[in-house]
């Protein structure tokens, strides 16, 4: 029976590297949802679709072919056959990301995709996201929802993006992006009834994983 692990929660709060970690430690899948609404975004900007007319991203979110790659040890995405995985980190698209993902055509696009791929993963897979617990694989064996400080959460993007970097600056984005996250009608960013949460301020990423992967094998 492949294991279905949900891993939700806010930006910054070390969703990417725990649910690799997990997945690569049992053998399971690793998909990073939020690649694809980075994907996605991508392929918006790069076609030149406004990001502020929701019925024109509406009329194209069908178009681009989006693969993702779901080796924990090395995840890819590819959009129309292009490797965007360096692309779809630029300020341009986070900062766009959450209008392009607010657009129910996307998400439902979006979705679709990731159960199929949760269908398809033979030993099971961990999947990171937002809506993942709630929406998209709401009958998942095990829910996560990761929580932490704004502080800690600034801290440790900043920490991400290397030397130089604004905190205050970079902390006032992640909250902005998280209350859209959170705040739009379809599927938000929000803890299922039944996922465990685990409030990782006070944890290092060693305690974290170890932590999801004793809750995966109970
Ligand atoms: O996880 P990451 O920061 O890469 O996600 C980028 C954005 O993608 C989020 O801020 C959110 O707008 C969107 N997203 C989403 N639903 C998911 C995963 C990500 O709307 N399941």
């Amino acid at each position: 029976q492949p294991v279905i692990v949900a891993i939700d929660g806010p930006s910054g709060t070390g969703k990417s590297s725990t649910s690799k970690a997990v997945a690569g430690q049992l053998g399971l899948s690793y998909l990073d949802t939020g690649a694809q609404y980075r994907a996605i975004t991508w392929w918006m900007v790069h076609n030149g679709i406004d990001i502020d007319d929701a019925s024109a991203i509406a009329a194209v979110a069908g178009k681009p072919e989006i693969v993702s790659g779901t080796d924990p040890a090395a995840p890819t995405i590819h959009v129309d056959g292009v490797d965007v995985s360096g692309p779809i980190r630029t300020q341009e698209v986070t900062s766009k990301v959450s209008a392009v993902s607010a657009v129910p055509e996307v998400r439902t696009r979006i979705t679709e995709l990731q159960r199929s791929i949760a269908a398809g993963a033979g030993n099971g897979i961990v999947v990171e996201g937002r809506d993942i617990g709630t929406t998209v694989l709401p009958d998942a064996d095990l829910k996560i929802f990761l929580t932490a400080s704004a502080e800690a959460r600034a801290a440790r993007r900043s920490g991400e993006l290397g030397q130089g970097t604004d905190v205050a600056a970079t902390r006032e984005a992640l909250i902005k992006r998280d209350a859209a996250d959170s705040s739009r009608k379809t599927s938000p960013l929000a803890k299922a009834a039944d996922a465990v949460e685990v409030d990782t301020t006070e944890l290092t990423l060693a305690q974290v994983i170890e932590c999801v992967v004793t809750l995966v094998e109970e």
